[in-house]
């Protein structure tokens, strides 16, 4: 019986696809009117359905009559392209899956905590964001084709490719979109030389609606992935399909990737993403402990906002580190875990706090002249200032004696030294003194930015 189906096929379909998708499909048994064959894997299933439905239905009714039904069973175990899916299978004890559903689901990996809704807005990423979300409301439809983001680590990029990958299937969830890293995409590739199915692998992801390929720098070098992807990205254009890209560095600085790719790249539109200015950390780290259901007083997140300037990984991971800590020794979050913390979490803590600005908060608090300060006055109040600007300086950066002193008139590392003790032993016998640096220490720390 499916001999003769086959000869119909064969007659009603290029040899080439003929030999690929309907000589390995092995007839299994007949009962009634039902024809069960064994496929290979569930992918062949869902690009036969795709590609030809009708020419199987008419076979089948023709062969088996108007009643003729098609039952598929994936008879290999180990299908590489199970993962991309959604089981549309049961398993029987014989390992066997008998395909009874026609719909075939599969499997986007998207992470729908990554939305559009919960992504702040900021000076930064004002045009990727707006370009995403053309693109989610227009995929392949708009002159953003591909859309190329790219920007710093941390900054949002795979966050906005989620979001636009949500949306669309918020809008249409029989679209076919799909999100993977490079990697992801390179392991597959070599998955599929290995197994010889790199035809497969290229009709599945030439079949997306949109495809969303993220960090494509790692795509940099691989010679034969890259020319695959160049194959699917030429396909999906030009057929009006979404494609979705982001990188690091901007197409142009990819270095090893070739030029026709990178031409390719900027037929759409390339958007940068810019680390987030205060006002935008801020919100984010409200918004970020709000979904923790953490509140914080507005202090604290200033304070970290100032602190942590350059990524916006590290803030969330700030915020994570404090609900921990305090919950695992069920303590307050007060100022002084909070200041702990960010030390712990940023990076770039020691170039944040420079000399002058210490010497200007200082000098702010005593209403005394900066420039007085510097040079060698003697004066009893400008004397005070400069040694306690001094004595912040060595305690608040890592800056030498000798640069300190340099900051100060030219002054050598004994003086620094010499206030450095005197502030000391002040602190020690005055309260109002140790309040006072105290004082000046936290403004320094809490404005640093
Ligand atoms: P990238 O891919 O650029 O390295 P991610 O998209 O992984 O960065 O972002 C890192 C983290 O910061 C994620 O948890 C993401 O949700 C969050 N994030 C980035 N930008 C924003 C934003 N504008 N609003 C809210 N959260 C953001
Ligand atoms: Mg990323």
């Amino acid at each position: 019986i499916w001999k003769e189906c086959l000869s119909i096929i064969k007659e009603n379909v290029p040899y080439i696809t003929y030999n690929t998708w309907f000589l390995p499909i092995k007839p299994h048994e007949l009962e009634n009117n039902t024809l069960k064959i064994f496929v290979p894997n569930n992918f062949f299933i869902e690009w036969i359905e795709e590609h030809y439905n009708t020419l199987i239905n008419k076979t089948v009714n023709q062969v088996l009559g108007p009643e003729g039904k098609l039952v598929y069973i994936v008879y290999e175990e180990n299908d590489p392209f199970e993962e991309l899916k959604q089981p549309t299978s049961e398993k029987k004890p014989e390992s066997a899956a008998v395909v009874e559903e026609k719909k075939s689901e599969f499997e986007s990996f998207l992470n729908p905590r990554y939305t559009f809704e919960n992504f702040i807005k900021g000076e930064g990423n004002q045009l990727a964001r707006a370009a995403a979300l053309a693109v989610a409301d227009n995929p392949g439809q708009t002159s953003f084709n591909p859309l190329f983001i790219y920007g710093g680590v941390g900054l949002g990029k795979t966050h906005l490719m989620h979001a636009i990958g949500n949306k669309i299937l918020e809008k249409d969830s029989n679209k076919k979109v799909i999100y993977l890293s490079s990697d992801a995409f390179t392991v597959e590739f070599v998955e599929a030389i290995q197994s010889d199915r790199v035809n497969e692998f290229s009709a599945f992801y030439k079949s997306m609606d949109t495809l969303i390929i993220d960090d494509i720098q790692f795509l940099v070098g691989k010679e034969k992935t890259l020319d695959l992807f160049f194959q699917i990205f030429n396909t999906l254009h030009q057929s009006g399909k979404q494609i979705v890209l982001s990188s690091d560095k901007p197409p142009k600085e990819l270095k090893g990737l070739n030029e026709r790719l990178i031409s390719r790249f900027s037929w759409g539109l390339t958007a940068d993403i810019q680390p987030p200015d205060f006002e935008t950390r801020v919100a984010i780290l409200k918004n970020k402990s709000e979904s923790f259901g953490l509140e914080l007083s507005n202090d604290i997140y200033e304070y970290i906002a100032h602190n942590i300037t350059s990524n916006i990984r590290e803030l969330e991971g700030c915020l994570i580190k404090l609900l921990a800590t305090s919950s695992l020794n069920s303590k307050e979050i007060d100022f002084n875990l909070v200041k702990k913390i960010v030390k712990e979490v940023s990076t770039n803590k020691q170039v944040s706090i420079s000399i002058d600005y210490i010497t200007k908060v200082v000098c702010d608090y005593f209403k005394v002249d900066e420039n007085k300060v510097r040079e060698k006055n003697r004066k009893k109040e400008i004397v005070l200032a400069r040694q306690i600007a001094m004595y912040l300086s060595k305690v608040l950066t890592k800056s030498s004696l000798k640069t300190i002193g340099l900051h100060f008139g030219g002054r050598d590392h004994s003086t620094v030294i010499h206030a450095y003790n005197t502030m000391e032993l002040l602190i020690e016998k005055d309260g109002n003194v140790k309040e006072i640096i105290e004082s000046l220490k936290n403004k320094i720390e809490m404005s640093a930015a």
